[in-house]
């Protein structure tokens, strides 16, 4: 995989940073031998442009702002880029999971969280979240984590999963939390 900075996001760009990117990548197999840049934005989420060219290979874009950086802004972005793919490329070149891959912004979030615990140190932004559960997010993460891949299970299913998801985690911060967190009250078989 190759990653083009902007000049923009050249001048922003720390190790750690980069550090924080490859680490990220390695959980998108879907995005293995393609180029993606890097650009910079102001703002505290991301964005992912894929520009539609019937022939060429499509340009992966994402931007991020280095100085606020999460995992979880990143797995944002990057799974933006494979709801894009799924909806550019064959079907035969991507992968079954990829395939099946709906778009929007909450999906995003359920997906992102889903692929890997390393992009649960931040709170997701679309997925409707109680207070509690924002403002204590390590707390929560990881029951919220396991919730979402059982909600892909469900979706197999219900076509309301999103809603069940969300019903789901409000009924999470209503149980006490015990001294480490409220996943392993749950015991939930979800491990990374
Ligand atoms: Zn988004």
């Amino acid at each position: 995989m190759r990653l083009l900075f902007t000049p923009l996001m050249k001048k922003r760009l720390t190790r750690r940073v980069h550090t924080m990117l490859r680490a990220s990548l390695r959980h998108f197999p879907e995005l293995h031998g393609r180029t993606i840049t890097i650009g910079y934005t102001r703002t505290n989420l991301g964005s992912a442009v894929l520009p539609r060219h019937t022939k060429s290979e499509p340009k992966l874009t994402v931007r991020l702002n280095a100085r606020k950086l999460t995992y979880n802004t990143i797995g944002h972005e990057l799974t933006h880029l494979v709801q894009g793919l799924s909806l550019f490329e064959r079907p035969d070149r991507l992968s079954t999971a990829a395939n099946k891959f709906p778009g929007g912004e909450k999906q995003c979030d359920i997906w992102t969280l889903a692929r890997s615990s390393l992009f649960c140190d931040d709170a997701p932004s679309y997925l409707k979240l109680l207070r509690v559960v924002r403002e204590n997010w390590p707390r929560y993460a990881k029951s919220v984590r396991a919730l979402c891949i059982m909600a892909i299970e469900k979706r197999k299913t219900h076509r309301f999963y999103i809603r069940w998801l969300e019903s789901q985690i409000k009924q999470l911060a209503r149980k006490p939390l015990g001294k480490s967190g409220a996943l392993e009250q749950m015991q939930l078989p979800f491990d990374d």
